[in-house]
């Protein structure tokens, strides 16, 4: 009896550390995710909105600056020649930022990051210049600054403002504290409120930011490969074609099938084709990765669509068919691929996105006629 106990005591204790140990892999998971700053600017849903984020940021720039002229006017805000001349040089650099975020381009990653520091740093070294309690008050205002991280910047950064926000809260409410001027209990609660809405709001809205849009970009991808599926293809085509339109690049779409496929099946087994499948991606990503985009639409079919100079479209389309076979793979296998190439020159550019997606129907019929040829060739098309 008391021996079945232990092993029960021992087994829970194990549970117990299995689901905290969960919990560590998913918050480390959370802290060390890859973070796109450039997703902002790349997104096409996100574009129509630039001009509106660049304005409500710009529009908390200047919030910051309507309570820090206020406070020059109030007998809590900063006192003396050099507290007084520290805010209104704060206040003249706020005033710059503000036009940058109304009037300028979307900041790129370190731009992003050094607004944020910016938030922060002048956010704090005006609290402090204020009287004790007015300050506590105040840091009500990272909260404000902790959306912008939340959204903008990685998780690293966000847990930075954090650790940063908390510990000078806390300095402004021992400061206060020891100014006798405020009982313990008033400072304790005015610290309490302002601390859970500086540090609950942005970490809870990450974490269901990350979970969100880890669905949102799972379903963009094919399980067996990582690389887009046809839905993920369809929303990257946009900003393909645009980054070729700007750039004035030749465009290529590939199209990949595999020859005689079923026949490794048949002979080596579902779970060997399965790998045969992966290994084609692996090599279509070294080849094609570094220029444009890849997905598989078929079971053993794939479309890559590459933006670049003459040179590169026509380096690739010459070395597509020995950059996917190997004699000395475990199963060799060939491709019939069709490209469609459209000149960087071409009028067809202006028809917009769609001009990919005429390609990569020229780029099947391509395929077909490689197929009808015996496979193991590449044709390409013109547009
Ligand atoms: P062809 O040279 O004309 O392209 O012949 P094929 O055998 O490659 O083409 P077909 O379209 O007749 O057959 C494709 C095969 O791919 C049929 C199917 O069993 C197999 N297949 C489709 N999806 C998967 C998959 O996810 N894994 C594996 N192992 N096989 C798949
Ligand atoms: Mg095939
Ligand atoms: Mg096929």
């Amino acid at each position: 009896m008391e021996r079945l106990q232990s092993i029960e005591e021992t087994r829970s204790g194990r549970h117990r550390r299995g689901s905290f140990a969960r919990g560590v892999a998913t918050l480390s998971d959370w802290f060390h995710q890859p973070f796109d700053y450039m997703w902002i600017l790349t997104y096409q849903s996100t574009r129509s909105l630039h001009r509106v984020i660049k304005s409500v940021i710009g529009a908390g720039v200047l919030l910051y600056m309507v309570a820090s002229i206020t406070m020059l006017l109030s007998p809590q805000g900063p006192t003396g020649v050099v507290a007084t001349t520290w805010v209104l040089l704060v206040l003249v650099l706020q005033f710059a930022v503000a036009w940058f975020w109304f009037f300028g381009p979307l900041p790129g990653r370190w731009g992003l990051i050094a607004f944020g520091l910016f938030a922060d740093l002048g956010l704090a070294s005006v609290l402090a210049t204020y009287q004790p309690l007015a300050a506590v008050t105040g840091c009500a205002l990272f909260a404000i600054s902790g959306a912008y991280f939340t959204y903008f910047v990685s998780p690293r950064w966000l847990v930075a403002h954090l650790v940063f926000s908390i510990t000078f809260i806390d300095a402004m409410a021992v400061r206060a504290y020891t100014s006798q001027a405020y009982d313990f209990a008033t400072i304790v609660a005015g610290s309490v409120v302002i601390l859970g809405a500086v540090a609950g709001v942005p970490l809870f809205a990450h974490l269901a930011w990350t979970i969100i849009t880890r669905d949102a970009r799972r379903a963009a991808l094919d399980p067996l490969t990582g690389l887009y599926n046809r839905r993920g293809w369809d929303s990257a085509l946009e900003e393909l074609w645009s980054r070729g339109f700007d750039k004035r690049h030749t465009l290529a779409v590939f199209l990949i099938d595999i020859d005689k496929f079923k026949r490794v099946n048949d002979q080596f087994g579902h779970d060997v084709g399965d790998s045969v499948i992966r290994l084609l991606s692996r090599r279509l990503e070294t080849l094609f990765g570094d220029y444009g985009i890849i997905a598989r639409t078929g079971g053993e079919e794939f479309l890559a669509a590459v933006t670049g100079d003459i040179s590169l479209v026509e380096g690739l389309i010459e070395r597509i068919g020995d950059a996917l076979y190997n004699g000395s793979d475990q199963v060799p296998v060939t491709a019939s691929v069709g490209v469609a190439v459209l000149d960087a020159e071409s009028d067809l550019w202006d028809v917009g996105v769609s001009i990919v997606v005429r390609a990569g129907r020229i780029a099947d019929s391509m395929m077909y006629r490689a197929k009808d040829a015996g496979g193991d060739r590449v044709l390409t098309a013109a547009l």
